[in-house]
């Protein structure tokens, strides 16, 4: 595909944040940049922006610099404490030159003139998409998935080889867990995809903090997570499923005033020297349905 056809698909699956406090201008602009991306979340004032940014997380920032309650220029300040690689752009007036000046010492990315022309905004825009394309396919180049931060299924699959290799030569036993939100159709169906890509993230780090730091845990793909227990046998392996049961259950994730929780079902397997990978995951997907069938929010063992 040709480079700029694939940044502008990849801006059509972004979401964008549009902070502007004139209504006319909100809504002239918002009609806009509905059409260049996929969802577009639009905020009066910084305040506003602010705690749309965190409920929301969304891939690029536009502001406004004035806007009443909290000012745009003081809302990028609070976002770049939490996120230093968000895209932002401001909008300004020529003539506020020294405001200009603060705003890039506090993180902005990029600004565009007022009158604001619909070519140079979307230029901007676009610009910011390329960027961030490339940064995901560096991340997935490098083993990464990019939601969740963890290792994706082929950094997962290399991983599981080298373990492999140490348990087959010296004999130590390693077990894998896999993973898989209970009823997660339903979470996007009634909260929507950015609610369900929240709690997937959320779900992650959960996980990460339940584990020890040598065992190796990855996204395996959609709502489903591997985690390989190295030096575990399949007693051990029980306790960290019990444990990650139990801290999923207790997450809660806010979303629009609204508290949603999840559980995960899993199947544990012991590895047995000679194992490839998809010959260890068959009898773990295996006990995975049985823990799916036998009501959910529980690990089933494989072979038991
Ligand atoms: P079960 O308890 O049997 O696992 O039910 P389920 O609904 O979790 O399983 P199903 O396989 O029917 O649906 C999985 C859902 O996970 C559907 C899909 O949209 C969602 N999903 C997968 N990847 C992502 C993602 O990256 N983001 C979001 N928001 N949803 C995802
Ligand atoms: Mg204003
Ligand atoms: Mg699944
Ligand atoms: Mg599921």
């Amino acid at each position: 595909m040709n480079a700029d056809i694939q940044d502008q698909e990849f801006l059509k699956s972004l979401k964008i944040l549009y902070v502007e406090d004139e209504e006319d201008t909100r809504e002239q602009f918002g009609k806009f940049l509905t059409r260049i991306s996929k969802v577009l979340i639009t905020a009066e004032d910084g305040s506003e922006g602010l705690e749309a940014y965190r409920e929301q997380s969304p891939d690029i920032i536009i502001t406004d610099i004035h806007t009443p309650n909290m000012d745009g220029l003081d809302m990028v300040r609070e976002i770049r404490k939490l996120d230093k690689s968000v895209p932002i752009i401001i909008m300004t007036a020529f003539e506020q030159i020294d405001y200009l000046k603060r705003s890039i010492n506090m993180g902005v990315d990029k600004y565009v003139t007022k009158p604001v022309n619909g070519s140079e905004l979307y230029e901007t825009v676009l610009d910011c998409a390329r960027r961030l394309l490339a940064e995901k396919k560096l991340l997935s180049a490098a083993g990464t998935d990019p939601l969740t931060g963890l290792i994706n299924r082929r950094e997962l699959m290399n991983r599981f080889m080298s373990e492999k290799g140490r348990a087959e030569r010296h004999g130590t036993p390693f077990c894998v867990i896999i993973a898989d939100i209970d009823h997660f159709k339903n979470v996007n169906d009634t909260f929507g995809h950015i609610a369900g890509d929240r709690i997937l993230s959320g779900v992650a780090d959960t996980l990460t903090s339940s584990v020890r730091t040598e065992d190796i845990l990855g996204r395996f793909g959609g709502e489903e997570f591997l985690l390989i227990l190295p030096e575990t046998d399949l007693d051990a392996a029980t306790v960290v499923a019990e444990k990650i049961r139990s801290a999923v259950s207790d997450l809660e994730t806010e979303w629009e005033g609204k508290t949603i929780s999840v559980t995960i079902s899993m199947g544990v397997v012991k590895f047995k020297p000679g194992m490839g990978m998809d010959e260890c995951i068959q009898p773990a997907d295996h006990a995975l349905y049985r823990a799916k069938t036998g009501g959910r929010n529980r690990f089933v063992v494989a072979g038991d």
